[in-house]
């Protein structure tokens, strides 16, 4: 029987600008359809760091270019059109993909909001540096006109850095549902979401930061009681020792297992840690549930069981 799957696509899903974006969804397409022709209901979140960074650094020309007329376009703005730009070319690329193998499915993406607590912790201390690298004397000016957060990034110059808080809750969640029972495949929580609050009234706020796209994704197949969030990346497996002599490939996990391997330290921070956090997450949230690490090309035989890191109870 079909199951209900939310998959997060990583990076190496969509490359870095847009001819090398509009070849990778064509791959992208594919696996992706294998599992729709196989009968699975499909939800595709996936990131978007190359491409906001370009959404962001054409936003900042703008302004330098005509500061009268254009105000520094607020980092929520870029992610929403980070969300339209990628949203269009998968969804252009699946309907073909589909339409080649004679299935009839409408794809849609829905531009999403995620709700981030204003007293997360993570906005005292932000930690993910976005944008141009810039001078220590724009870097300041930024700080003292625009309030912004800067630091010094690795040696190689200055940076705007933005809070990573936890998603709470998917906005748009009860309309992604109804589009999913409707049959359709959707595109959903694109890098992370908008990362939003309530304020006064029923109005949402855009945050200056960015919510982790595996997290999100966590949070969206917990709210559409998902069997599996499968998470899409460069890698086959998740290992342990990773790029050590000692390496270990995992092939099955619980969740007890893998806080254990968490714990040792042996998932990197901003890479697979998070991913191995929402796999975790995930497949403690209800009975039956299970998450799935592998490489894209892979998704097919994960599935089946064939291969990847499955993490389970
Ligand atoms: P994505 O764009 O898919 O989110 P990331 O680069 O953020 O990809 O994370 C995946 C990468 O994490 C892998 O390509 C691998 O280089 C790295 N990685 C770090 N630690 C591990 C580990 N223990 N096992 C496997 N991969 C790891
Ligand atoms: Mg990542």
């Amino acid at each position: 029987m079909g199951k209900r799957i939310v998959i997060a696509l990583g990076g190496n899903a969509l490359g870095s600008n847009l001819p090398e974006q509009m070849a990778a969804v064509k791959e992208t397409a594919r696996a992706i359809a294998d599992l729709i022709e196989d009968g699975h209901q499909v939800i595709l979140t996936h990131g978007n760091g190359p491409q906001v960074g370009m959404i962001q650094k054409a936003m900042a020309e703008l302004t330098r270019s005509d500061p009268e007329k254009y105000i520094p376009c607020p980092l929520s703005v870029c992610v929403a059109m980070s969300q339209g730009y990628i949203g269009y070319d998968l969804q252009n690329a699946l309907r073909e993909e589909l339409l080649l193998r004679g299935i009839r499915k409408g794809v849609a993406t829905v531009l999403t909001q995620v709700e981030v607590d204003p007293q997360d912790p993570a906005f005292a201390h932000p930690t993910k540096p976005i944008g141009a690298f810039m001078s220590k004397e724009e870097a300041e000016k930024l700080v003292a006109e625009r309030n912004y957060q800067v630091m010094e990034d690795a040696g190689r110059g200055w940076r705007r850095v933005v809070a990573s808080p936890k998603p709470q809750s998917i906005v748009e969640i009860e309309s992604v549902r109804d589009m999913v029972e409707a049959g359709l495949v959707v595109v959903a929580c694109g890098g992370g979401g908008i990362p939003v609050y309530t304020t006064e009234g029923h109005h949402l706020k855009g945050a200056a930061a960015v919510i982790d796209k595996d997290f999100a994704s966590c949070v969206l197949a917990r709210q559409l009681e998902a069997d599996t969030l499968i998470i899409l990346t460069a890698v086959e497996k998740v290992a342990v020792h990773f790029g050590k002599p000692e390496q270990k490939w995992l092939d099955v996990l619980t969740p007890e297992e893998a806080e254990a391997y968490m714990a040792e330290g042996h998932f990197a921070p901003g890479s697979m840690l998070p991913k191995v956090q929402a796999a975790v997450e995930f497949a403690r949230s209800a009975p039956g549930r299970s998450s799935l690490i592998t490489l894209l090309e892979k998704a097919r035989d994960g599935v089946a069981g064939r291969t990847g890191t499955l993490i389970r109870q």
